[in-house]
């Protein structure tokens, strides 16, 4: 009895859920489906708030993993960021067409997403502008001005709103200078908008990967660095290409989601032509104080931003062609996360060393480990030399094969420096025999 009335009621649920709406998605519409979502897989969901807009409305994450809440060490964190630009509405849309599907497939019992959601902690913001939205939304998709709803309520474009940690990079590139985690100027908080500042705490307190920040008015993947290294030189439209260190990685990350794409790839999009359907941000246009490249040189993120309709608002006709379109490239992109080299940093005790540096010879970019210990550094296929390094510790160098598969487990276990543990037996770093062991063995920790 109870085992088929629960069988009709599943039936029923299903009924109810099934089919699929597709439609713009006012601030308390979006609410609803997030919480709906959740609703239906609370076991791998969970709803959660970064912070508030100007006019007070949340800004709500959708989290999906095997474990909500909880960092799983060795288990990469992705992110999705929609709608940043308030009247850019399509990866709004597509985010919560994608939350409902990890959520059904999941149920499913699909295998690719079974293993996807395991296997990965999942964060996905479907509007970090939901003020702008509202006023975009109000003019409709037809009459909206190109520009009206692109700013947050103080009328602040947000994505030249981060800190510029550019003009740090290309100084210390030059001239010698720690290549990663460059810090926030003290009074940071106070110089940006109430949701750049959640987002800057939110992109600090996790330990993400990967990540694409969905935006609309062109079709074309578009990758780090945004800002020119050089000044636009007058009479041309295009700046300087000015590559990060990772520049082949991040034209692959770019080109896996414009060739699953259903037609970003072909580059012909909205009167402009890009190659592959990717482009440099620099070299198509600079960009100063944007949310890219500040992921890439504030935290271990990699980001890349996704440039997805012609129309930034387009008719609701349009969006079950543009899920169509982007579906298979917003999984297949967060499953480009597993990919490199991950693993723990362990001391002798096998305690976790969080901060430590991983460094690779030849990218002048290093990441660190989270708090758990564990690393994540995306790495294309080839042969490289890694060293891990912690403040007190010898560091270790090893060579590793990375093949195009799933990510390569290196696991570290760094030795307490000789220096550190005789003659005296005081704790680390106190007396001046660490700090001269720790300065020739890290000379990119002094500061
Ligand atoms: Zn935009």
């Amino acid at each position: 009895m109870s085992g088929l009335l629960s069988v009709f009621l599943h039936l029923l649920l299903y009924q109810l859920v099934a089919p699929v709406t597709f439609r713009h998605s006012h601030y308390d519409d979006l609410v609803r489906t997030l919480y709906k979502v959740h609703n239906e897989c609370p076991y791998i969901t969970r709803v959660y708030s970064i912070g508030r807009s100007v006019k007070g409305r949340h800004l709500y994450v959708l989290e999906f993993s095997d474990n909500p809440g909880i960092h799983e060490p060795l288990e990469p964190e992705v992110k999705y960021v929609g709608n940043m630009h308030g009247n850019e509405v399509l990866g709004r849309e597509l985010l919560l067409q994608l939350s409902e599907f990890l959520c059904e497939e999941f149920r499913n019992g699909n295998q690719r997403i079974l293993r996807l959601v395991e296997g990965t902690r999942i964060h996905i913001l479907p509007s970090m502008n939901p003020d702008g939205y509202e006023v975009a939304a109000a003019q409709g998709p037809d009459i909206s001005g190109y520009l009206v709803g692109r700013n947050n309520a103080n009328g602040v474009d947000l994505n030249r709103d981060f800190p510029d940690l550019n003009t740090y990079i290309y100084y210390n590139e030059k001239y010698g200078g720690p290549n990663h985690h460059l810090p926030l100027p003290d009074n940071w908080k106070s110089q940006v908008e109430p949701e750049t500042r959640a987002v800057i705490q939110w992109i600090r307190s996790f330990n993400f990967v990967l990540s694409a920040n969905l935006h609309g008015g062109a079709v074309v993947a578009n990758y780090p660095y945004d800002k020119s290294l050089e000044h636009r030189v007058r009479g041309f439209r295009r700046t300087a290409y000015t590559p990060t260190p990772d520049d082949k990685l991040f034209q692959k990350l770019a080109k896996v989601y414009s060739y699953a794409h259903g037609w970003m790839h072909q580059g012909w999009n909205c009167g402009d032509y890009f190659p592959d359907g990717i482009t440099n941000g620099a070299s198509w246009y600079s960009l100063s104080k944007g949310m890219q490249d500040f992921n890439y040189l504030h935290t271990n993120c990699f980001e890349i931003t996704l440039e997805l309709s012609c129309d930034k608002f387009p008719r609701q006709e349009e969006l079950q062609r543009e899920w169509l379109g982007n579906r298979e490239a917003l999984i297949q992109f967060l499953e480009q996360v597993h990919q490199g080299i991950k693993g723990m940093v362990l001391d002798e005790n096998n305690n976790n060393l969080p901060k430590a540096v991983i460094s690779v010879s030849g990218i002048n970019h290093d990441v660190t480990s989270g708090h758990h210990g564990d690393y994540f550094r995306l790495l294309l296929p080839g042969t490289y030399t890694v060293t891990a390094t912690a403040p007190g510790f010898d560091p270790e160098t090893v060579s590793v094969t990375v093949g195009p598969g799933e990510p390569k487990l290196v696991d570290f276990h760094l030795k307490r420096s000789i220096s550190q543990i005789t003659p005296t037996k005081r704790v680390p770093s106190a007396g001046p025999g660490s700090r001269v062991s720790s300065k020739k063995v890290q000379p990119r920790a002094a500061k």
